[in-house]
């Protein structure tokens, strides 16, 4: 397995067959060598930095049936809220206080969001902090209407591209959604100048050590700045509600993978991970993560954006939560710092 590992740290790539054979028999002893490399790799461009990006999840509103997901059109029983953009701009000013030098806005795909909304609300935020960066994760969207919210001032985008295998995607959303169309908005925004992000679920129904590794390859392909994975974690009021989560080791082993690949990319320790494990967000830190997104939403309503069950809603204020995170990236060697944490393609010698 070492020399695999060797193999993507050096080459930055490996064949469908290599990924697999490194997926489907990783262990313990693959996984330490791997995290140490990792560690390495990401101290030479990001030294102990771990950037923050405050989260303001702004609508739980979705017309997509996606069969994994608990804020799905066809769960009933979801709370639903969605912020004005008073409401966004007061959670940006919290933010912009404690140090967030980038405010993401993700949520369902929610109609009451025009365009001309989103806009007035991306233009807004842009006007009142020029320093900050706005990240959107709104799902997909046509060519014009990502361009007319880059032209507002949005910088990045995360959109994941939840598995690469056209057949897997029609096992895990309704006929009406395709792998396709998924890719198509990637491109789009690549193309759009976005610094864009994609990702996947570790562990949904039905995927093998196979689909992982296309996963990998899509992203290579792709070659975006930011990736975004996570266990599964069922909800209870989806068609999922009976399967299985995905590993903790394999997200971990896969966040390793993905560091070695992409030795630049931004890579967030997600809330699945920290939902999964108590001290997953820190594991994940160690398996090759350099980004973290604290929610800045309004308290009332953490509860209500409910993607998987037991989603960590600590009911704490942003300050002292943040707090918190300061002082557990502490105790295992890293940093948190308050810059906008852009892509940043150094060339280094291994
Ligand atoms: N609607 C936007 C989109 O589709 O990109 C953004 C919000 S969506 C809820 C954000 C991500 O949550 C999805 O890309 C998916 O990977 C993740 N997610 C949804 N349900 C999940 C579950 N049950 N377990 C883990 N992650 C989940």
């Amino acid at each position: 397995m070492k020399n695999l590992i060797n193999k993507l740290e050096t080459e930055k790539a490996l064949s469908k067959e290599e990924f697999v054979q490194l997926i489907a028999n990783f262990n313990e002893e693959s996984s330490d060598y791997l995290f140490q490399r990792a560690a390495i790799v990401r101290q030479k461009v990001y030294g102990n930095d771990v950037y923050i990006r405050g989260l303001i999840e702004i609508s739980s509103y979705c017309k997509r049936n996606c069969l994994y997901c608990g804020i799905r059109a066809g769960n009933k029983n979801a709370e639903r809220y969605r912020l004005t953009k008073e409401e966004i701009l007061a959670c940006c000013q919290i933010g912009d206080e404690l140090g967030f030098k980038t405010f993401v806005l993700q949520g369902g795909e929610d109609t009451y969001y025009t365009d001309e909304l989103l806009v007035d609300i991306v233009h807004s935020i842009k006007e009142k902090y020029p320093e900050n960066a706005v990240t959107l994760s709104l799902g997909e969207k046509s060519y014009e209407s990502y361009k007319m919210l880059r032209e507002a001032g949005a910088d990045r985008y995360l959109l994941r591209h939840e598995t690469a295998n056209e057949s897997h995607y029609s096992q895990l959303h309704p006929a009406s959604m395709s792998s396709e169309e998924r890719k198509r908005s990637l491109r789009d925004l690549k193309r759009l100048g976005y610094q864009f992000g994609t990702g996947f679920m570790v562990g949904t129904p039905f995927q093998t050590p196979e689909l992982l590794a296309e996963d990998m390859l899509f992203i290579h392909e792709m070659q975006p700045q930011m990736v975004g994975i996570g266990p599964f974690i069922p909800h209870h009021e989806t068609p999922f509600a009976d399967q299985q989560a995905g590993s903790v080791p394999l997200t971990l082993f896969m966040l390793g993978l993905l560091r070695l690949m992409l030795p630049h990319a931004l890579l967030p320790s997600t809330t699945a991970l920290g939902t999964a494990e108590t001290d997953g967000r820190e594991r994940g830190i160690l398996a090759g993560a350099n980004v973290i997104m604290p929610n800045l939403s309004p308290l009332d309503v953490r509860k209500k954006y409910m993607i998987y069950d037991n989603k960590i809603a600590t009911g704490l204020e942003a300050a002292e939560s943040l707090a918190g995170l300061k002082k557990s990236m502490e105790k295992i060697g890293y940093r948190i710092v308050e810059t906008r944490g852009d892509f940043r393609v150094m060339n280094y010698e291994l």
